[in-house]
């Protein structure tokens, strides 16, 4: 893996290799670090994954990327450090992109989760704004293309499939909320991902060992979620600190504290910052 800082402007394309850039690497209440949310670029494809409350004020200091620029979304969780930027990035792309010719969104959503999202959050914001095609109000599809990812495994752990414009995707449940849920069948919908075959990304989980066995041999690297201290839903460090040595040199943590400096992480391969490119082989 190539570490690349961002100079100028982040490019949405590359020549072809995996790339993943954070927009912010903080804890849902981190006030120096952003949200953590990602952008993944592969060849001409680029996918958002998240866009929490700071986002919409963080993607251009930290990536020089204009939102506008932003075609491709995916929503791993409805908690606001992922989504609370959503409809900022929605109703910009409505009003000042597509006057200009740009597409709608296109979102990559599993099929249980597009009507969650749209109900339970994005409905309050977006349904008034226009007349509808048939009545008084407005969709999830008066916004959105979307793109349903196949559901693979519906026992257990559920996980979709889905290869997007060329990237592949695998979506598992994860076990984030609530804290007393013991497995995933328990939890809310919440994703986690295989991007392109190679990298682990937790998204927001509790520990989860037979998660982190089950993609061991499959991922070359782990974006993985850590709290410093006990914490009800996200995976702790010292949970962490529990896995074998090598596996621990392949852990990028994420999603971690703005207190990062004062808590030793050596034995893990490092923290993801803001505003690098990873690139992945
Ligand atoms: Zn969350």
């Amino acid at each position: 893996m190539k570490k690349i800082k961002i100079e100028d402007k982040l490019s949405l394309r590359n020549e072809g290799k995996l790339e993943i850039v954070f927009i912010g690497s903080g804890t849902a209440f981190s006030e120096s670090l952003g949200n953590n949310n990602i952008i993944i670029i592969k060849g001409d494809t680029h996918i958002l994954v998240d866009f929490g409350l700071t986002a919409p004020f963080a993607l251009k200091p930290v990536t020089g990327v204009d939102i506008l620029d932003i075609e491709n979304v995916l929503p791993t969780h409805s908690h606001s450090d992922h989504i609370g930027g959503l409809e900022y990035l929605t109703l910009k792309n409505r009003y000042f992109g597509q006057p200009n010719g740009k597409p709608r969104l296109t979102m990559i959503i599993p099929d249980e989760y597009r009507n969650v999202l749209w109900e339970e959050s994005l409905k309050g914001g977006l349904r008034y704004n226009e007349l509808g095609k048939y009545e008084n109000e407005m969709s999830f599809d008066s916004y959105f293309d979307y793109v349903t990812p196949e559901l693979i495994k519906k026992d257990g752990r559920v996980k979709h499939h889905i290869n997007f414009k060329g990237i592949n995707l695998e979506f598992f449940h994860t076990n984030h909320i609530p804290g007393q849920a013991v497995k995933t069948e328990d939890a809310f919908i919440t994703y986690g991902l295989l991007i392109d075959s190679k990298v682990f990304f937790s998204g927001d989980t509790k520990f989860d060992k037979e998660l982190i066995d089950e993609y061991e041999d499959k991922a070359e690297y782990f974006f993985h979620d850590c709290s410093f201290a006990p914490n009800p839903v996200h995976a702790d460090i010292d949970s962490l600190r529990t896995l074998p040595e090598d596996l621990k040199k392949k852990i990028i943590l994420m999603h971690y504290g703005d207190d990062y400096a004062n808590h030793d992480h050596s034995d893990f391969y490092g923290l993801a910052v803001p505003g690098v490119r990873y690139i992945f082989d």
